[in-house]
């Protein structure tokens, strides 16, 4: 065990509690009003530089050492979502229908555990640049707060998240080069035809049996257009039409979720999705209109990055305890947005598996999940050390 983790273990029970002070009192995307007030406090208490309004509730929080011309970005997210806890653990959500279901409570707790002992201990020689996202969850808050000139007002040489991750021992670190996540389309399609009798359908447009084809034909652009060894999903979560058994609908609305771990496939199930769907709609004799919507693009870790990434978690965990490849994973984050820009690279955390049991071995986006209070310490020693060995004199 390196000195950095055994630190960093006598302060964990602090960010534990205050870990389940902020999954008591989980807020949606955009309303993280509490828990960025919150960061924003003890970002200022430790005496970082703290900057509020990025993305509407994003914090930054900066810490200048020395003379040093670098300047790194660590990044957690603070939102919530829309899911009634049923963990039934004593710092459960004391809001009903909202929960941190995906552990973004223990990101900001490590990321605020690796800030105070910085503050207090670290010696490095450059800028940090930490930032607390709002809305990672489909709303994009790390686009707003890009938009909002979150790197031109804080500059970076490189970038970099943690994510945790049940099905893995705690506290195992897994890197990867390259496509990590998937991008991910939000698509609504709308059809309109003409409404009627159902005894007489010759005298109407039926959306219903064009929205049944297109359904159908949309699983032949994974299986005929997409190059077999690439990934692709196409999925039709949501098909609503009619409300009597008697009447053909005039609308009929589909709503799809895609995703892909490459720029061009990306590209490609777009263009199929929009020609496939417009020549359905025209053989069916109904109109039809694709609309995409806040997309995420595929996140794409850094080579050089990478590589000092990997680098850390060896020094602090050891080969034995990391993955230096793991797996890509066909769910995505906007963390996407800002390796973009700058270079970096996001890495995962295991929250426990089966061995461990309970719950953090759920999934996340479950009920039943929760976040792993022992990578507190594990967590935010990896940032203490990569901020050590990035901010290098
Ligand atoms: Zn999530
Ligand atoms: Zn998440």
């Amino acid at each position: 065990m390196t000195s950095t983790l055994t630190e960093l273990r006598h302060q964990a029970a602090e960010f534990i509690d205050l870990r389940r002070d902020i999954h008591r009192h989980p807020e949606l995307g955009y309303q993280e009003l509490r828990t960025s007030d919150l960061v924003a406090e003890r970002l200022a208490q430790w005496g970082y530089q703290v900057t509020r309004g990025l993305g509407g509730t994003g914090v930054v929080g900066q810490l200048q050492r020395g003379s040093g011309s670098k300047r790194l970005g660590l990044r957690a997210d603070m939102d919530a979502l829309p899911i009634q806890e049923a963990t039934g653990l004593p710092h459960a959500s004391c809001h009903a229908g909202v929960m941190h279901a995906c552990g973004h409570d223990g990101h900001t707790a490590i990321l605020l555990a690796a800030a105070k002992h910085l503050a207090e201990h670290g010696q490095f020689d450059g800028t940090l640049n930490l930032i607390f996202q709002p809305a990672e969850e489909g709303l994009g808050g790390a686009k707003r707060m890009m938009e909002d000139g979150l790197f031109e007002r804080f500059p970076c040489d490189a970038i970099f998240a943690m994510h945790n991750m049940p099905g893995y021992p705690p506290g195992q670190l897994l890197l990867r080069e390259g496509a990590t996540m998937a991008s991910s389309e939000n698509i609504t399609i709308t059809l309109e035809g003409v409404g009627g009798h159902g005894a007489m359908p010759h005298c109407a447009a039926d959306p219903v049996v064009a929205g049944a084809a297109i359904v159908m034909g949309l699983q032949t652009i994974v299986s005929r257009n997409v190059p077999p060894l690439h990934t692709a999903v196409i999925t039709v979560g949501a098909f609503q039409a009619g409300q009597a058994n008697n009447v053909i609908p005039q609308n009929a609305t589909l709503q799809l979720s895609v995703r892909s771990l490459d720029r061009e496939v990306r590209r490609l199930l777009n263009q199929r999705i929009g020609e496939l769907v417009q020549a359905t709609a025209t053989a069916y004799g109904v109109r039809a209109q694709v609309d995409f919507r806040g997309g995420y693009p595929v996140l794409v870790n850094t080579p050089a990055e990478t590589e000092f990434a990997r680098a850390v978690a060896r020094e602090l965990v050891g080969s034995e305890h990391m993955v230096a490849q793991t797996e890509p994973l066909t769910g995505s984050e906007d963390f996407a947005f800002m390796l973009e820009q700058v270079p970096g690279s996001y890495l995962f955390i295991g929250n426990g598996d089966a061995a461990t049991g309970g719950h953090g071995a759920c999934m996340v986006h479950n009920p039943n999940y929760d976040f792993n209070d022992d990578n507190i310490a594990v967590g935010s020693a990896y940032w203490v050390l990569l901020t050590k060995r990035f901010l290098t004199a």
